[in-house]
């Protein structure tokens, strides 16, 4: 008799699940070695995010400060903590999200990102967007939000209203947010922030429209080509 070997049987969703880790690990291993722009001469590491590698729910800040570099994960100074209690607030955790910024090296002195180095990182963060397949991308602050957008509109005049558009490749929402660092140096942002944070439930249960496939281009033999004119003849 045939002895019947054993099969192990594994959840589809855990074979997902591991593979979307496996693959923003191989990612974070790749950007790791980065040299695109000036700011790995002076960096300690690359930080390229935390938290869940499905997260339904991603947070776009600006860039790493001097806590961020040292330790290798975004959000851990005061803003960071700040950032803990308004997901608390919510009922939600860091765990559960999935935390990056705009850029991923610390700009000396914590100076704004400069245009050309944004343009060298975006496509990383665009990479991770498209890796971690997010509802809900709420931008941190008038870098990320400008970035994501494609529009120059502020913060101020921003915040607070979501947008479909597509990024990586699927449809999510685009929630812009003021950065958390604003409500440490003016405490009245805090309750901006709050009701703010506080429609991001209701956010996330949203069903968005299948991306739209960008549209097939026609190769030149395909297109339509008018016939040349018939000359009739006169005699
Ligand atoms: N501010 C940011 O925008 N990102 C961090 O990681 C920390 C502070």
């Amino acid at each position: 008799m045939v002895e019947e070997a054993a099969v192990a049987v594994v959840p589809v969703a855990a074979v997902i699940d591991l593979t979307a880790a496996q693959e923003l690990s191989a990612f974070a291993a790749e950007v790791s070695v980065c040299t695109r722009c000036a700011l790995a001469q002076g960096r300690t590491q690359v930080v390229f995010g935390s938290g869940s590698p499905t997260a339904d729910l991603m947070f776009v800040g600006e860039a790493p400060g001097f806590h961020e570099d040292k330790q290798g994960i975004p959000f851990v100074g005061a803003a960071g903590q700040l950032l803990g209690k308004l997901l608390a607030g919510i009922g939600m955790t860091r765990e559960e999200v999935f935390v990056a910024n705009v850029l991923k090296c610390r700009p000396p002195g914590n100076r704004d990102p400069q245009p050309d180095e944004i343009e060298a990182c975006e496509s990383h963060l665009f990479r991770q967007i498209e890796l971690i397949q997010p509802k809900v991308v709420a931008t941190l602050g008038n870098f990320a939000t400008k970035l994501l957008s494609g529009k120059p509109l502020g913060i101020t005049r921003v915040h607070g209203h979501e947008q479909e558009v597509t990024l990586g490749g699927s449809r999510v929402l685009l929630y812009p947010i003021f950065h958390p660092a604003a409500a440490l140096y003016t405490p009245r942002m805090l309750d901006v922030l709050q009701t703010d944070f506080a429609r991001l439930p209701e956010l996330l249960g949203r069903r968005l429209a299948p991306a739209v496939p960008p549209p097939v281009p026609v190769r030149p033999a395909e297109r339509y080509v008018a016939p040349e004119p018939v000359q009739l003849g006169l005699f």
